[in-house]
């Protein structure tokens, strides 16, 4: 484990701070976000102290992110009153985000919960020409 003695999210990994926790394994924790945006929302954390998603080589992303698919369906099994979830990752000061700890966030939704977690339709912006352009341009650093 590589963990960082100022960060609050590795004290909460090394049991400094306690968490809520769902689930844990040698790679991952998972634990309830203190803000509960909608009830059984979950952060899931590397036990490494990776910064944000830029952060993670492919292993790290092997390693850590693989456990994304259990931990949503188990909120999704665990209140069958929601019939969605969003997995988000804030990724820097401008993106929100406020701990720099990389973390995902499950935050399980149902219609008419008033979250409005990210909408903004830009569409009438856009033709074939400009979706065109911003596809390759992302293409062309994979
Ligand atoms: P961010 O804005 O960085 O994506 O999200 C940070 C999240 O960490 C917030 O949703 C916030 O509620 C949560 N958080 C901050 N401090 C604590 C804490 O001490 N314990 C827990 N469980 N969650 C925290
Ligand atoms: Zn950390």
């Amino acid at each position: 484990m590589c963990l960082d003695a100022n960060c609050l999210f590795c004290k909460i990994i090394k049991g400094e701070i306690p968490s809520y926790t769902v689930f844990e394994n040698d790679d991952v924790k998972a634990f309830l976000d203190i803000s509960q945006v909608n009830e059984g929302h979950v952060l899931m954390i590397p036990k490494k102290h990776l910064v944000n998603i830029l952060d993670y080589s492919d292993g790290d992303a092997q390693k850590y992110l693989q456990y994304i698919p259990k931990i949503a369906k188990a909120i999704m099994k665990a209140y069958p009153e929601y019939d969605g979830l969003n997995v988000t990752t804030n990724n820097g000061e401008s993106a929100g985000q406020v701990v720099m700890h990389s973390h995902i966030h499950f935050i399980p939704r149902k219609t008419g919960d008033g979250l409005n977690v990210i909408s903004r339709d830009n569409s009438k912006n856009y033709d074939e020409a400009s979706y065109t352009a911003v596809m390759n341009k992302i293409k062309d650093q994979l």
